[in-house]
């Protein structure tokens, strides 16, 4: 279905009425087991673990989203990330932008570590420091953008080409763009990662990940860990997945409207401080952002002036529409404390020298009227 445009993929592809009934919509194939005619002679499916019919529809539609000859879906974006570090052989390397997602870290080092994998963490603002962390055991760059919680922007292009000359697998994990934001295989990476429990489904009601890709080798190795280590999502989330994606595009042009301006109205107000959204033309990946998104996306973080933690607690306990939780990615709008939820575990001098103030606070901005999410701010705001 690669000549309709991403709109139009969002809500088809992969989806065919049903062969028995004619349901319009993508039956949720609830059964573990499928009857076949004679030893061998089937239908495609054998066993659900492998193959389920309501899945196929999802990895066909993520497929075509992304571009990808193949997509293959995962039980969690933590899973789909496990089965590509469980492809690879003690010894090898892998190469990781610094600011990457906790959970994607945590696996990294606490898992793969002592499974013999050895990691570099380097800023990918720097190619230089990419190519200076290259071994002849590098296997994988591994590569998120834009970044949580500084919502940095990496050049997708210049770090694939970085792989194509070394023959390395560049991964992209596109959660916090969304296919509608940004491609990465037409920008030369090798697979694309996603949870889809963000964008993807987009209400913040189903846990899923996948990886797209047109790498024949990757794709056997990962259907195999599919078959083998069976971290596969059940018919109803794929089935859920599904049905949030077909409005993927209205909702991402919406996050992106409502984003940028309240960036803009919290650049502008005198008790915050720095604000980090790629769409403001301060942003120091705004050039970037123009060439490689469609939009600046849904996510922005931002300090107060009064960079305090007790600031930013009264803060995210005055919103009323902004509800404080982690994840993002919904309709509803959240904020999020970094310093104090997603990365309370790293100690606060790390923490600081990487950018991550105590005030410095997260917003998942949703599809609400932007009016009233800038009122439930300035409101907050008048308290610090
Ligand atoms: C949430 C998230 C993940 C992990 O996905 P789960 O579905 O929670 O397992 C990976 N990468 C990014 C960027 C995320 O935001």
């Amino acid at each position: 279905m690669q000549q309709y445009h991403v709109e139009t993929l969002a809500i088809h592809a992969g989806q065919h009425p049903d062969p028995s009934t004619g349901a319009v919509m993508t039956p949720i194939y609830q059964t573990s087991t499928f009857a076949q005619e004679a030893p061998g002679v089937h239908k495609g499916y054998e066993y659900a673990r492998v193959h389920n019919p309501t899945r196929t529809a999802l990895e066909e539609n993520l497929a075509a989203l992304e571009g990808a000859s193949t997509g293959i879906a995962f039980s969690s974006g933590v899973a789909a990330t496990d089965a590509i570090m469980r492809s690879l052989m003690p010894g090898d390397h892998i190469i990781a932008t610094s600011d990457l997602y906790g959970g994607t870290y945590r696996l990294f080092t606490q898992t793969f570590e002592r499974f013999g994998l050895s990691f570099s963490f380097v800023d990918m603002r720097d190619l230089s420091q990419i190519e200076a962390a290259l071994t002849p055991k590098t296997r994988i760059i591994w590569v998120e953008t834009p970044t949580n919680p500084l919502i940095r922007i990496l050049d997708i292009e210049a770090i694939a080409s970085i792989g194509t000359q070394n023959e390395i697998a560049v991964v992209v994990d596109n959660t916090f763009a969304s296919p509608y934001l940004q491609q990465p295989l037409t920008m030369g990476a090798t697979m694309v990662l996603h949870s889809t429990t963000k964008y993807l489904g987009g209400h913040s009601d189903v846990i899923g990940g996948a990886i797209c890709t047109n790498d024949a080798s990757w794709i056997e190795r990962l259907r195999f860990q599919v078959k083998a280590a069976g971290a596969v999502p059940g018919p109803m989330d794929c089935f859920l997945t599904l049905r949030g994606i077909k409005t993927l595009h209205v909702r991402m042009e919406r996050h992106g409207n409502n984003a940028l301006q309240i960036a803009t109205f919290l650049h502008d107000h005198p008790s915050v401080g720095m604000v980090y959204y790629p769409g403001l033309a301060s942003h120091e990946g705004h050039e970037l952002a123009k060439k490689q998104m469609k939009n600046y996306g849904g996510m922005l973080s931002f300090r107060l002036k009064n960079d305090s933690l007790e600031n930013a607690i009264k803060f995210m306990s005055s919103t009323q529409l902004f509800t404080l939780a982690e994840s993002l990615g919904g309709v509803e709008s959240l904020v999020n404390h970094p310093a104090t939820m997603t990365h309370a575990s790293i100690p606060a001098e790390i923490r600081h020298a990487a950018g991550l103030h105590d005030s410095l606070i997260r917003l998942s901005v949703g599809i609400e009227h932007v009016e009233d999410l800038i009122v439930d701010l300035a409101s907050a705001l008048s308290g610090v």
